[in-house]
């Protein structure tokens, strides 16, 4: 890794034009900004290279203006959706990138747990707070959550993007939604990545996944639960868990 130098982001890895996978988006050409480095560690994260100390040697820090060039390269020019996400790129300074983007036509999507609020979450254009349910093993600590929202002051378009396992994690996205009916809520079936050091990392459990999208709208729509959406990824669907696509 080259170390992080004052006002860079540090990043893992920048792709496209490809689709958005999941979430309020899905479907969308998009390029992606990966960063490195996340203050969380989900028992499922399936993006650990982008988390982990062991890949930390992959990841570079790059100025506002490097990483803009690289998503005017890759874009052509063309004013695209761009993707935030990690890793936890809350954790990353992007209000001059979100501003430098804007001026072009460019709209920005950032993809944070809502553990760290930041000032620019107000820049964005789709905040998307994906609060980790129990089967990560991780603890939501709402007062950093409701930090967040209120940074982004009513301007992005805000939603709520939950990862739903088991029952536990069913209960837990239903808490969530009461506490914020205000947003918009997008849930989507867990997915059991291969453990590191799998031979096949992207390989999916594609019969898995679909027996728990059945279970997840069969408990939706058991409950009424009409204002939930449930969508499956449809990057893991297409690629399995590949890297950069
Ligand atoms: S918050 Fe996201 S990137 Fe961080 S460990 Fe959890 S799933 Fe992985």
């Amino acid at each position: 890794m080259s170390k992080q130098q004052s006002g860079d982001v540090l990043i893992s890895e920048i792709f496209g034009p490809t689709i958005q996978g999941e979430g309020a988006l899905i479907g969308q050409p998009s390029i992606f900004v990966r960063t490195g480095g996340c203050d969380y560690r989900c028992s499922w994260c399936d993006s650990l290279h982008a988390v982990e100390s062991a890949y930390r040697s992959d990841w570079r820090s790059m100025s506002t203006q490097k990483i803009w060039q690289k998503i005017y390269e890759l874009s052509g020019g063309v004013p695209l959706m761009v993707s935030l996400s990690g890793g936890n790129p809350a954790i990353q300074p992007f209000g001059e990138l979100i501003d430098l983007g804007h001026q072009q036509g460019y709209r920005f999507a950032l993809e944070t747990q809502g553990s760290v609020a930041k000032h620019w979450f107000c820049e964005l254009d789709v905040l998307v707070l994906s609060p980790k349910p129990p089967s990560s093993n991780m603890e939501t600590h709402w007062n950093s959550f409701n930090a967040c929202l209120e940074a982004a002051g009513g301007k992005p378009q805000s939603l709520l993007k939950i990862v739903v396992f088991d029952e536990l994690d069913y209960a837990y996205a239903r808490d969530t939604a009461s506490r914020y009916p205000q947003l918009p809520v997008y849930l989507q079936p867990g997915n059991h990545t291969p453990p590191p050091g799998d031979s096949d990392q992207a390989a999916i459990d594609l019969a898995g996944l679909n027996e728990r999208f059945d279970w997840l709208v069969a408990k939706v729509t058991a409950d009424q639960w009409f204002e939930a959406r449930v969508l499956p990824q449809l990057h893991v669907l297409l690629w399995g868990n590949k890297r950069g696509v």
